[in-house]
Parts: structure tokens; C-alpha cells; sequence
């Protein structure tokens, strides 16, 4: 499947125009707004020409529509989450692990009974993978997407290789920034350096954006990625936000406490 991106910017190099694509690439918002809006204002320093959503826009946090409204607003190219996807089967009790029922069907509840008929019809519509310009993406694993498999080891990550068709496949899910690259015989996961990273193309590469809602790497600032396609860079980005603002929210929406006190741990 490709997305109907629109090419905005050419230049002639090499003696031949190039498409230039530098994208920011969000995911795993969890209807936190404060951090949102702080991760756009940092995008906002940069050439971005287009964005990205890699699911779970909902859940967790106080402002389901705040969030939807910028992603839309902002015609980011979206992918399904496992949250969108358990927004449709309300309610489901049974298939969360014990105690966490509440920090997961309540914020869900809430975004179900405060989206309009329309924005979710709009939600339920966004595909569960997409390539443009032969870059892949994804919420979680590709192999079997629907599933919504962690990439948390390197069986895992052997598994999504064996789906992965482009060099770089971008990803979220597990709310933790990082990089899966594949090797000889293997595969290696690496941390993100916060300073721009070339990718050494034609390697394959599966890449964690991070979490901007809701990061669990320790470190509580929001993440993104920001990728030039032309020049196959990559940059982190982390990006401090009023985190006492935005748990005043959780608290005014009523939502369990750990949802809220987990922004200041980052875990
Ligand atoms: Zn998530």
C-alpha cells in the first residue's frame, strides 16, 4: 500500500532531482496533549515536510480529542495502534492482565465517550501498515500486525526482518526508543544516540520512535524521530515538557494515579 504524500520539495544533485523528504514521525501520544504540543513546537524548528502517527494517538491520558484534532489537523500519515483497536471491542475486561484493567479501559471509556461518532469512524479506517517512498510502518511488529507483537528481543526482531520488504521500517509500541539493525547472521539492537545517525544503507533497519505520551526508557522527556530521506539521517529528538501541567489534567479527567504519576518516572 502507498500513501498519497504529496512531493513538496526537489533539488538536483548528483545530476538529478531528488525527492526530498524530511519527516517527523510520532507515536504511542496517549491523549497526552501537553507533551504533544511541546513535540511539535520542537518539530516545529525544523524543515519537517511531512508527519507521521504510529498509533495509540488514545488511551492512558486525559485528551483523546486535543490529540486526534492535531494529528488531523496536521494530515499526519497514520498507522492503527493496539489502543485504536481496542476502542472498537469495548467493552473487554478479560483480555487485560490482571490489574490493569482500570489504567487501560478507563481512558478508553473516557476517549469513547468523548469522541464524536465521526472521529472514530475516522480511527477505525487507519490502516495497520503503510509504505511511502519505500519506507515501511507499523505500531508494533510486522509479522502478523494485527497482533500488535513487542520487538523486545532479537527473536522478535528476526521475526519482523523476515516480514520487513524495505531498508527502513519505522515503529513504536513499546514506548522505548531504539534501533534494530540486521546482520550477518543475526540481528543487533542498539540505543539511540540523541545526536544525528547515519544509516548505512542498503542495511536493513527497524527503528523505535519512542513514545511522546508516555516514554518507559527512565528518561521522561517525550520522543520522535525526525528522518531525511535523502541524506538517510536519523535524529532523536527528546523534548522536556511541563509534566506537572499535564498530570493536572490526568487528575481533572479523574484517571487512575499511575497513569499520571508514571509521566514523572518515565517507566
Ligand atoms: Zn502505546
Amino acid at each position: 500500500m502507498t500513501a498519497d504524500v504529496t512531493p513538496v520539495q526537489l533539488r538536483w544533485e548528483h545530476g538529478c532531482f531528488l525527492l526530498r523528504l524530511m519527516i517527523a514521525i510520532l507515536s504511542d501520544i496517549h491523549a497526552n496533549l501537553v507533551a504533544m504540543e511541546a513535540v511539535l513546537a520542537d518539530a516545529a524548528k525544523f524543515p519537517v515536510t511531512h508527519y507521521f502517527c504510529l498509533g495509540d494517538i488514545i488511551g492512558y491520558g486525559p485528551d483523546p480529542v486535543g490529540c486526534l484534532d492535531l494529528v488531523r489537523e496536521l494530515e499526519m500519515v497514520c498507522v492503527h495502534g493496539n489502543h485504536e483497536a481496542w476502542l472498537r471491542r469495548l467493552p473487554m475486561e478479560e483480555e487485560f492482565p490482571a490489574g490493569r484493567e482500570e489504567m487501560i479501559q478507563f481512558p478508553l471509556q473516557l476517549a469513547f465517550d468523548e469522541l464524536s461518532a465521526t472521529q472514530r469512524n475516522w480511527l477505525e479506517k487507519i490502516p495497520l501498515q503503510r509504505t511511502v517512498q519505500s519506507m515501511e510502518f507499523v505500531h508494533g511488529s510486522l509479522f502478523q500486525p494485527e497482533e500488535f507483537y513487542y520487538i523486545d528481543c532479537a527473536e522478535e526482531a528476526e521475526r519482523h526482518f523476515s516480514c520487513q520488504q524495505s531498508s527502513v521500517r519505522f515503529h513504536g509500541h513499546t514506548h522505548v526508543p531504539g534501533i534494530w539493525r540486521e546482520e550477518a547472521n543475526t540481528v543487533g539492537g542498539y540505543e539511540m544516540p540523541e545526536t544525528p545517525f547515519l544509516l548505512d544503507l542498503p542495511g536493513r533497519y527497524a527503528i523505535n520512535v519512542g513514545s511522546v505520551g508516555q516514554p518507559r526508557d527512565a528518561d521522561p522527556r517525550a520522543s520522535y524521530m525526525l528522518y531525511d530521506s535523502t541524506k538517510s539521517i536519523l535524529h532523536l529528538r527528546r523534548v522536556e515538557y511541563a509534566i506537572s501541567h499535564a498530570q493536572k489534567r490526568f487528575a481533572e479527567a479523574g484517571l487512575p494515579e499511575f497513569n499520571s504519576t508514571r509521566l514523572k518516572t518515565g517507566c
